[in-house]
């Protein structure tokens, strides 16, 4: 692990108002190493040596809440998550795109330029969450 990617998490957990401890400092630098790209549980487990499943799950928890990492709704049924760029925040999530899921290789990953269209609900229906999944294969399967 290079230093200066270790000092680029050490300041992003300062700058969203989060203690620094090893376990968030290893979780970020997975998610700078993969910052296109949603990962699942295991898979950050699986890049954390001698990672405890618990206070793991504590960390994600805590980076969506502070608006680190957002929830990517791929359709696969399991849990992952990416990387925010979008001015996130502890208030509010603003990633409002789509996500592509490759049935090749598996990835899914963040189209942050495509926004998640507005769509016109029947009377008496309010949405709360909107999701654009697209499902193909990515760039590097092609
Ligand atoms: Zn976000
Ligand atoms: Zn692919
Ligand atoms: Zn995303």
């Amino acid at each position: 692990m290079g230093e200066a990617v270790h000092q680029e998490a050490k300041e992003l957990l300062k700058q969203n108002g989060l203690r620094v401890t090893n376990m968030r400092i290893d979780v970020m630098n997975v998610f700078l190493q993969h910052s296109d790209t949603a990962l699942s549980n295991q898979e950050i487990e699986s890049k954390i040596p001698k990672s405890d499943r618990v206070t793991l799950y504590r960390t994600l928890k805590t980076f969506e809440k502070s608006g680190v990492i957002h929830q990517a709704i791929d359709g696969s049924g399991s849990n992952k998550y990416a990387l925010c760029h979008s001015n996130c925040s502890s208030h509010e999530h603003l990633d409002n795109h789509a996500h592509f899921h490759c049935t090749s290789c598996e990835k899914t990953i963040c189209l942050d330029e495509i926004e998640t269209p507005q769509v016109a609900l029947p009377v008496g229906f309010n949405a709360e969450e909107r999701y654009l999944v697209i499902k193909g294969t990515c760039e590097t399967c092609a």
